[in-house]
């Protein structure tokens, strides 16, 4: 392979070739630049670039840390010191973060690099990336299509090979869902697992970073480096971080799966069911078991988690308010004229809707019958998993109803774009931790294949169970090496790097 072909490795194949000396962390980054000037004027998942400041950390790197030398890509809802974090919101036009959230300084800490800050659907509602203030992100399997969100970008970009890997944001299944839509693998982490400090919160008893990577392995290596109690987040858990990679073997006999009943609901698309099935059988010639298990509660979750979401949201948007970050309307007659106009600039719809879903079921008189209601409804749900995994080890579903959907076509439609995340938002409410990877594909009318992706859930804290599973899946089967129409075509194995400089 030549230098210009190292962005279509994983995160685990360009450690190697770092490790070995065989490229340099300033190589890699003027590779991947490259490609990101090849690829993305086509799928847009990039809001901001930084390589000078990527090639300032680069001449430092620590080659022996866990991440050395590694590129990662962040979604723009994740504050890096210096760089702009737009949310893709209007209000924040300019902002530029002034200190590192927690997962960056610590990704820094184990040898990665932040280049980019990736497209989103506005302060992260939204399913679609559509709700983008600032371009729209164009799935890499078929440009017509989107590539799912919030975290769009962040899934495209690896999908396209324009990132190694990349951090999203999950209050409601905005990692696992683009993943799933884009292709790649992305893990959303139990609650409290990672550190929120330094992420613009959207619902904050919801919200989790988490890895959008090539592989499982590499969703393991960076949980490995971002998990663990913060000082400056006090809902992070203390519990002990184990190594992630170490019981990734391919052992899938005696593990138990389950399936649950209220799951295989009318709307899910036929190709999508039938790679949820055939999985389900591969899972089985494996060793595993599967059992059949009941979540009660699933139908109420969508509802509630809207209230719960909304009411969140509501309280923490209300800080753009014209004085104290980004967007101040011109000229204000007074304070109130100042923050109404300042919001009705700033904010695109999806945000103005969820402000007003979340204040009307906050608001005296309504409060008992909404808000409150839906806090018993979310135990419920959580009690319902925690029956669930009593029996079992984890549970399997597909990661979204249906994949890949045209741009524009949901746009009019809130409620119907709402439904792509009815298998990932009960994780959200439960606190557990979920992973989506690549099962199969489907075929469409227009000739292209798109990706569809299976879920694993765990209990909370039980990150290396579902990784562990996954990955025995992973190992089993191909659906990852496929690569999108437009990613990097090359040849492995991945040494002897030719230096080369003569055209192809
Ligand atoms: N699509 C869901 C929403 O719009 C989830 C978003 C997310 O996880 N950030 O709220």
């Amino acid at each position: 392979m030549t230098l210009a072909d190292l962005p279509a490795l994983n995160v685990g194949e360009l450690r190697k070739l770092l490790q070995a000396r065989e490229v340099s962390p300033r190589e890699v980054l003027e590779a991947l630049q490259a490609r990101i000037a090849e690829v993305d004027p086509k799928i847009g998942a990039y809001l901001s670039l930084n390589f000078d400041a990527a090639l300032a950390l680069a001449e430092h790197a620590d080659l022996n840390l866990p991440l050395g030398g590694v590129p990662i890509a962040l979604k723009d809802i994740i504050s890096v010191e210096g760089q702009p974090c737009t949310c893709a919101s209007k209000i924040l036009p300019n902002h530029r973060a002034t200190y590192d959230a927690t997962v960056v300084r610590k990704l820094k800490a184990a040898g990665a690099i932040p280049f980019g800050k990736t497209n989103m659907d506005e302060f992260a509602m939204g399913s679609s990336t559509e709700n983008s203030s600032a371009k729209l992100t164009r799935n890499p399997w078929d440009l017509s299509r989107v590539p799912g969100g919030s975290s769009g970008g962040s899934a495209a970009a690896v999908a396209a090979d324009a990132a190694f890997a990349a951090l999203g944001t999950d209050t409601g299944g905005s990692v696992r869902q683009p993943a799933a839509l884009s292709g790649v693998v992305g893990l959303k982490p139990s609650y409290g697992r990672v550190s929120r400090f330094g992420l613009v919160a959207f619902a904050s008893s919801l919200d989790q970073a988490g890895p959008l990577t090539k592989t499982v392995r590499d969703a393991a290596l960076l949980l490995n480096a971002i998990a663990g109690a913060d000082p400056q987040d006090s809902t992070s858990l203390p519990e002990a971080v184990p190594d992630y990679t170490a019981k990734l073997d391919g052992e899938l006999r005696g593990r138990r799966l389950g399936l649950a009943k209220e799951y295989m609901i009318d709307g899910i698309d036929a190709q999508v069911r039938t790679a949820i099935e055939e999985a389900v059988a591969h899972f089985q010639s494996l060793g595993a078991e599967i059992v059949e298990v009941s979540l009660p509660h699933t139908e109420y979750a969508v509802a509630t988690y809207y209230m719960i979401a909304s009411a969140e949201a509501s309280a923490n948007l209300a800080r753009f308010d014209g004085v104290r970050y980004g967007r101040r309307a011109e000229s204000p007659k007074d304070i109130l004229d100042l923050y109404g106009r300042t919001r009705e600039e700033g904010f695109g719809p999806e945000v103005k809707r969820r402000i007003i879903l979340g204040t009307y079921v906050l608001s005296a008189g309504y409060y008992d019958a909404y808000y409150q209601r839906a806090q018993k409804v979310r135990e419920l749900i959580r009690r319902d998993f925690v029956q669930a995994f009593a029996k079992v080890d984890a549970l399997i579903s597909p990661t979204s109803p249906e994949v890949a959907f045209p741009l524009g076509e949901r746009q009019a439609d809130p409620l119907r774009m709402y439904l792509a995340d009815v298998f990932t938002i009960a994780a959200n409410l439960a606190g557990i931790c979920g992973i989506s990877l690549p099962c199969g594909f489907a075929q469409t009318d227009g000739g292209t294949e798109l990706p569809i992706g299976l879920q694993l859930l765990g209990k909370p804290l039980d990150e290396a169970r579902i990784l562990q599973i996954a990955h025995a899946y992973e190992q089993s089967s191909d659906w990852h090496k496929r690569r999108p129409p437009l990613a990097a075509n090359v040849q492995r194995p991945t040494s002897n790097i030719q230096r080369s400089t003569q055209k192809e």
